[in-house]
């Protein structure tokens, strides 16, 4: 069954507003500022090529009221059961699989770290690699639109204010590199606070002109 759903047409394209206080860090780049959204809201809804699902190591479905709960309520049985055919998926690594009652086209699964005690090396590379090869995973099955989820922000305990710059860092360098094979990457904050976390931090990666 396929319940409401939002198109990619009524996605906004992000523009930055002119009085952001935040200093860019990367050059104004046009082509690349219009393949990217912030979204507020239920990313289960978007009607896209992909979505990201935060995911649990080895049961991926088990957290019933995260996100990856809510992808695969939306989802139905169908999709935990080829969850279960993916061998599970290491902290970092991407896996997709059908995205069955949802409205998008595919899920892509990964699992982002855990954070005990403060954020170090390991744990930064892990989150960048969860946002990277989720990137390459989408292209490599030629899917153009894909949305981020605030990976590992929300029971993983990754501080939302640090995990922000990853996730803008990691999609600004990979669309310089592959901005041809990507039409958009959305952002999809849940919280009222990743909202105005991203809307502060966006300028700084997609600056505008
Ligand atoms: P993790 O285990 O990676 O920390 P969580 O599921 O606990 O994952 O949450 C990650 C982030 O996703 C949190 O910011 C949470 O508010 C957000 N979130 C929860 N449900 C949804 C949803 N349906 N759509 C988009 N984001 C969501």
């Amino acid at each position: 069954y396929r319940v409401d759903f939002i198109p990619l047409e009524k996605i906004p394209v992000w523009s930055p507003s002119g009085d952001s206080s935040c200093k860019p860090r990367y050059k104004f780049n046009e082509e690349l500022n219009e393949k990217i959204s912030l979204f507020s809201g239920d990313i289960t809804k978007l009607e896209i090529d992909a979505i990201t699902n935060a995911g649990e190591k080895r049961s991926i479905g088990k957290f019933i009221f995260s996100m990856d709960g809510a992808i695969h309520r939306g989802a139905g049985p169908l999709l935990r059961k080829e969850c279960a055919t993916l061998n599970g998926c290491e902290m970092g690594e991407a896996k997709i699989t059908g995205a069955y009652g949802l409205p998008a086209k595919y899920v892509i699964h990964t699992v982002g770290p855990i954070i005990h005690d403060s954020v170090g090396d390991r744990e930064e590379q892990a989150l960048r690699n969860c946002y990277y090869n989720c990137l390459h995973t989408a292209t490599k099955n030629h899917l153009r639109t894909v949305a981020f989820p605030c990976i590992s922000t929300g029971v993983y305990g990754y501080p939302p204010d640090q995990a922000v710059e990853v996730a803008l860092r990691t999609v600004r360098e990979y669309l310089e590199q592959n901005h041809e094979k990507l039409d958009r990457v959305i952002f999809c904050v849940f919280l009222k606070s990743d909202k105005e976390l991203y809307e502060t931090m966006l300028p700084a990666y997609f600056p505008r002109g």
